[in-house]
């Protein structure tokens, strides 16, 4: 399999600018590394918003990335999640848990556990104890049973970054894949190995990598970059307007990000020759519309 980098949207709305402007790095440092480039639509969450994928793709190209491969949707590969879920159980890599949000914000916690770790309330109960949650009748999620409690991965941008591995979710109570398992079994699976994407993502980068190191997968790249905020210092929304392809149009879209790079390029070619990873901005770009 070819070494690829890619661009993964979730079809929960039309993309925006900041949205573009993380493909466009994500094709950049793809091809300027000569590596293939992927489209995946991560649609477990949203399996009913084929109209926004389809927008989402169309929208991609329109800008003038291209892709070596026809796009994956994650909602077609339940069989290839559910796998790794199994060979883990397998591995006694795994344990059911029966715990809801509150249950898991209201439990004790170690005094030095880390803010937001899932605090380990079914990781060993007995079987009655088991068998006691059980009967509640809320489905389990499935939780890896993680054997660290942080991870350390280098990245392209910050150097090394150390974050939080407990025992996250792999597979949801209403039986959906995770985010963090399908992103780690789809990359390997599409032969990615390089992962940019926006830095709102960095603090799952060290629980995807445990993960795909346990599964015998090489870590990737990664290159966190960073976020587009509007005016108010908050994350880019769809909803904020006037920040979408049909609201903007294409070659305005273009020169916004391609300036926002520090370019004055008018389409993504004249970007990558010019491209230059070092050099690019690490603070997030503020987008005002008009
Ligand atoms: N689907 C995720 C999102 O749209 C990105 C996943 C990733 O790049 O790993 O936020």
């Amino acid at each position: 399999m070819s070494p690829a980098g890619r661009f993964a949207p979730s079809p929960s709305a039309d993309l925006h600018i900041g949205n573009l402007r993380t493909a466009v790095l994500a094709w950049l440092f793809a091809r300027s590394t000569g590596r293939q480039f992927l489209v995946r639509v991560e649609d477990l969450d949203d399996r009913a918003r084929d109209d926004v994928a389809r927008r989402q793709l169309d929208d991609l190209a329109a800008i003038g990335l291209t892709w070596d491969a026809p796009p994956e949707y994650q909602s077609a590969h339940g069989a290839r999640y559910d796998a790794v879920v199994d060979e883990l159980t397998g591995r006694g890599m795994t344990f059911q848990c029966h715990c809801s949000r509150r249950d898991i914000l209201q439990a004790p916690r170690a005094p030095h556990a880390p803010e937001g770790a899932y605090p380990g309330t079914c990781r060993d109960l007995t079987d009655a104890e088991r068998a006691e949650r059980a009967a509640t009748g809320r489905p389990p999620a499935v939780r890896l049973r993680s054997q660290v409690t942080q991870f350390t991965v280098t990245d392209l941008l910050h150097g090394s970054y150390t974050g939080v591995v407990d025992d996250f979710v792999l597979r949801r109570g209403d039986g959906v894949p995770a985010y963090n398992l399908a992103v780690v079994v789809d990359d390997a699976a599409q032969g990615v190995d390089q992962v940019v994407r926006g830095d709102d993502l960095l603090s799952s980068s060290p629980r995807q990598a445990y993960l795909g190191a346990l599964l015998g997968h090489p870590t990737p790249t990664y290159a966190p970059v960073p976020l587009v905020l509007n005016t108010d210092g908050k994350r880019l929304a769809t909803r904020d307007g006037a920040v979408t392809l049909a609201e903007l149009g294409t070659s305005r879209a273009l020169t916004l990000i391609a300036g926002s790079l520090g370019y004055a390029a008018s389409s993504v070619e004249e970007m990558l020759a010019e491209f230059d990873p070092t050099a690019l901005p690490r603070d997030p770009w503020v987008y005002a519309p008009g």
